[in-house]
């Protein structure tokens, strides 16, 4: 009758998950603390690619963002300060089937972690790696952190940080086999989303440098440029981070940059008159040492007798 056919072979999901469903405990974070937003985003992510939470492994090191763990309900490992990413790593050796979402500070990751970050670039496993950049150690009460800009008042430089700040985007660009770096800021929510799903969908090691608002201690460090959004340069392009009408109004500097474009990312990592934000570079073709530690995961139990003796066999006499 009237043509209609109804297509009975719609599959329904054994299991749908709501937002409910990646809440872990209340977060104890100041209010408004840009680390809010970020778990938001990330929880929206998940329920959007219908993850299933014991699918998850949500890892950190030490610091305000390292209690990102506690509120994602899912695998959860609040590790030691600076060693978020070591052990992430070890995480996807073992179970390559979990998708790793690593919650790291500036502090945690360029300081006490620094050498971590050096190698987990060049690993190049796949995971997703949130450096929450606040410019401060937070946790433990205003502390200069690698990333505090010189002249701001800390616990330990009460006269102001004397020493020029780590650019994380220009370093991690230098480093090997760097294939995702982006970043994005935690004050506009679809930009922080889209960079988040663009890096959580990149296979190989995603790194997303997160402008962190602390209205505790480092209030006015990113204040400019949530007032005057003309100080930010937005990255656009094809292979990019997606860009909203809304985002795209918002910030009226913008450039046409190719994220395989590797020099220019360099470039636009300068500190300059304004901040990029966006997809600075992109090799979806660079190794991945997590390809190479999954290899043999799937072998029987009898098998892996087999091929331990055959290895022993080697050294009896
Ligand atoms: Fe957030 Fe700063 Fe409070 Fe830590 S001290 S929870 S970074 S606002």
């Amino acid at each position: 009758m009237f043509g209609l056919k109804l297509d009975w072979s719609l599959e329904v999901p054994d299991r749908y998950f709501t937002l409910e469903n990646y809440e872990g405990g209340t977060a104890r974070w100041c209010p408004s603390c840009g680390d809010h937003s970020v778990l938001s985003a990330v929880q929206k992510i998940c329920r959007d690619a219908q993850i299933p939470p014991e699918k998850i492994a949500s890892i950190s090191g030490i610091g305000c963002s390292s209690r990102f763990p506690h509120y994602m309900h899912a695998y959860g490992f609040h590790s030691l300060h600076g060693r978020a990413l070591p052990v992430a790593c070890g995480v996807k050796a073992r179970r390559p089937d979990l998708h790793v979402w690593v919650a790291t500070g500036d502090g945690d990751c360029c300081s006490i972690g620094a050498g971590h970050w050096v190698h987990a670039i060049r690993y190049n496993m796949d995971m997703t790696v949130m450096v929450f950049d606040n410019s401060i150690y937070g946790l433990t009460k205003a502390q200069t952190s690698p990333t505090s800009p010189v002249g701001l008042k800390t616990n330990t430089h009460p006269r102001g940080a004397w020493l020029p700040p780590i650019n994380i985007i220009q370093s991690t660009l230098g480093l090997t086999n760097a294939s995702f770096v982006a970043r994005t800021v935690d004050w506009n929510p679809p930009h922080l989303y889209e960079t988040l799903k663009a890096a959580y969908a990149h296979k190989g090691l995603s790194f997303v440098h997160i402008l962190q608002r602390c209205p505790q201690y480092t209030s006015a460090v990113w204040q400019e440029l949530q007032r005057n959004p003309d100080l930010i340069l937005l990255m656009t392009h094809e292979k990019g981070i997606p860009v909203d009408a809304a985002v795209s109004r918002m910030y009226k500097n913008q450039l046409s940059h190719d994220p395989s474009n590797i020099n220019e990312a360099r470039e636009l990592a300068n500190p300059g008159e304004r901040m990029a934000i966006g997809l600075f570079y992109r090799d979806p073709d660079a190794p991945r040492y997590d390809e190479f530690t999954a290899q043999g995961m799937d072998m029987s139990a009898d098998k892996k007798l087999e091929a331990i003796s055959k290895e022993l066999d080697r050294f009896a006499v």
